[in-house]
């Protein structure tokens, strides 16, 4: 009796050990195709949006000063950038991603004529369009940012030179073909360097400065100076950054240059902000710290255009682009969706 008790639950047992095993083994299965088979093909299987690009309140910033290095001033065959020589008081303005376009961003641009570059993932470009021909018809540049967003180092070379090529094909359609990569996370090496020399990128352009979570903070600590490339991102609120990172560039006396012409050496068109800023609405994120000194200077009453020549960092002599130049064949400004631009 006590045996033949005994003998069913061990078959039971026997059962459940079988059936869990082959659970662990189909699991394995599945994670190892997942994790070493998917890596080599990140085109066809790019990375979704980061899950925060989803949240209501997004404010996920994928680049930061504390991703720099910049004893590193090349990646293979590719100058590295950081900052460029003060030779004429401008700043540059670049803003990163592109998953929450934002209007009021346009209305600055028009308003004070901002020559603003943006560094553009293609999966977020192709979301919205019709926005970044409004964004380049609104005086702004558009650049490589990736396909996915993928950290570049982690790729084989192949899939490095799909990530920065394809974006090159695409984004040409709202001017002219990129020849500037932003490294997603700032992550580069000579390997990517290589890749993106073979795509026809001239430039890996960092930052030395940013205004990220309504705070500005620059690489030196110092305040803002001449020359300095400016990192923000396309996230909810970016129109007030913007606001606030224009004021204190007026308080510096700065004006404000597109960052391929400074590349290529052309003559600087310069926009300076002579025009009243409104104050940044506040914030519960908001900060009031800045590093900026200010060396404040009475606002004038318009906005001008003043036009001089600088000699840029190029060690691409020759090499032409043509800044903000609007080329929207066929395209309409009507925003797909534009409750979802942004805050
Ligand atoms: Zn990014």
């Amino acid at each position: 009796m006590m045996y033949g008790k005994a003998s069913p639950r061990r078959s039971d047992f026997g059962k459940i050990f079988v059936f869990f095993i082959l659970v662990l083994v189909i699991s394995t299965t599945v994670f190892v195709k997942n994790y070493f088979f998917n890596g080599s093909n990140s085109l066809k299987k790019p990375n979704k949006p980061p899950s925060s690009a989803n949240a209501t309140l997004n404010n996920n910033r994928s680049e930061s000063l504390d991703q720099l290095n910049p004893t590193r001033t090349s990646a293979g065959p590719i100058k590295v950038v950081y900052e460029l020589p003060e030779k004429q008081p401008v700043v540059y303005i670049t803003i990163d991603d592109g998953w929450y376009p934002n209007e009021e961003v346009i209305k600055l641009m028009q308003q004070y004529h901002l020559p603003i570059t943006t560094f553009l993932i293609e999966q977020a470009a192709q979301k919205h369009p019709d926005f970044w021909h409004e964004f380049v018809k609104s005086g702004g540049h558009i650049e490589d940012h990736t396909f996915s967003h993928p950290y570049l180092t982690h790729l084989s070379p192949t899939d490095q030179k799909n990530q920065i090529s394809q974006p090159i094909d695409y984004l040409r359609q709202f001017g002219s073909p990129p020849n500037e990569l932003r490294p997603p996370y700032g992550d580069f090496n000579s390997e990517v360097g290589q890749a993106a020399h073979d795509s026809g990128i001239k430039y890996i352009v960092m930052w030395d400065a940013e205004m990220e979570y309504s705070r500005f903070t620059t690489r030196s600590g110092l305040g803002l100076k001449a020359g300095d490339i400016i990192l923000l991102h396309w996230v909810p609120g970016l129109d007030q950054e913007l606001i606030k990172l224009l004021n204190i560039i007026q308080k510096q006396n700065l004006g404000i240059a597109d960052l391929t012409q400074a590349l290529t050496g052309e003559p600087l068109t310069i926009s300076w902000i002579k025009a009243s800023i409104p104050a940044p609405k506040p914030t519960p994120t908001m900060s009031t710290s800045t590093t900026t000194s200010g060396n404040p200077k009475t606002p004038g009453t318009s906005n001008t255009h003043r036009t001089s020549n600088t000699s840029g960092t190029s060690n691409t002599p020759g090499a032409s682009n043509t800044p903000g130049a609007s080329n929207t064949p066929g395209a309409s400004n009507t925003p797909e969706s534009p409750d979802t631009w942004g805050a």
